[in-house]
């Protein structure tokens, strides 16, 4: 589970979320949405340690992520993986090697379980024949699947999504789309997404937050964000994007 409470970050005095209230239970899929600029992000963000709340307490699996100390920042943080918008992967490693780095260093496998697990998840993701490639010589969508697979290398118990196709070439977004799907159905991680991409998160979400300047304008199940808000807010922006 994930939980924020009050939760409060300004960037200079542009206060970017406004005591932010809310939880994903485990198992749960969580999509985030709403304009560019709305703080979803940031929210992503704060969960991976790359930026701290100013105030409000986040929590992962009941345990502290924000305030605590640093040693149990490095463990919370663990339970924690991201696929970013731009995959990120390691250019000089092969495939293989970007997926038993971490599980090597961080958590203490052997090379071999590493690469027993590095495997089956290349299998998972339908990219077994390209172990020893570098990722400069794969498409976007084979880089985005190997981001994928290295994020769940770590068996996080939480996978954070952040616009992940939008560096695709169109044709090249279903497929991932469909190994997320995938994913959110056959396994038991908490999933929270940003997305642009409103079919997917109709389909993958079981709760949806709407930000706007941030705050949480309207939250509720994809059926009733999608179809039946609330809010004008939430019409105004699904009639700009849908
Ligand atoms: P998008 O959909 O465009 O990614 P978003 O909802 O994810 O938008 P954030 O990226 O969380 O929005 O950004 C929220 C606000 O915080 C924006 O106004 C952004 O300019 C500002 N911001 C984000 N990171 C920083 C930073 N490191 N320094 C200063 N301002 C920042």
């Amino acid at each position: 589970s994930v939980e924020f409470t009050r939760v409060t970050k300004r960037f200079g005095d542009q206060t970017v979320l406004d005591g932010l209230d809310f939880s994903v239970k485990p198992g749960e899929h969580v999509t985030l949405i709403g304009p560019s600029g709305s703080g979803k992000t940031t929210i992503l963000r704060m969960l991976m340690t790359l930026t701290k709340p100013d105030e409000g307490t986040i929590t992962v699996d009941g345990e502290a992520l924000f305030p605590a100390p640093e040693r149990q920042v490095r463990t919370v943080r663990r339970k924690i993986g991201m696929v970013f918008q731009q995959f990120n992967l390691f250019p000089n490693m092969s495939v293989l090697r970007n997926l038993t780095e971490a599980p090597t260093t961080v958590l203490g496998l052997s090379k071999d379980e590493a690469e027993e697990r590095a495997r089956e998840l290349l299998e998972l993701v339908g990219l077994s024949d390209k172990c020893d490639a570098r990722p400069s010589r794969l498409s976007g969508g084979q880089q985005q699947r190997v981001a994928i697979a290295r994020a769940l290398a770590m068996r996080p118990q939480v996978l954070l999504l952040d616009e992940v196709t939008s560096a695709l070439d169109p044709e090249l977004v279903a497929g991932v789309l469909d190994l997320l799907r995938d994913i959110a159905r056959s396994t038991d991680i908490t999933m929270l997404c940003v997305t642009h991409e409103m079919n997917f998160a109709r389909d993958i979400s079981d709760h949806v937050l709407m930000f706007d300047a941030g705050r949480i304008v309207e939250s509720g199940p994809p059926e009733k964000i999608f179809n039946d808000p609330e809010e004008e807010r939430t019409r105004e922006f699904l009639g700009a994007v849908l």
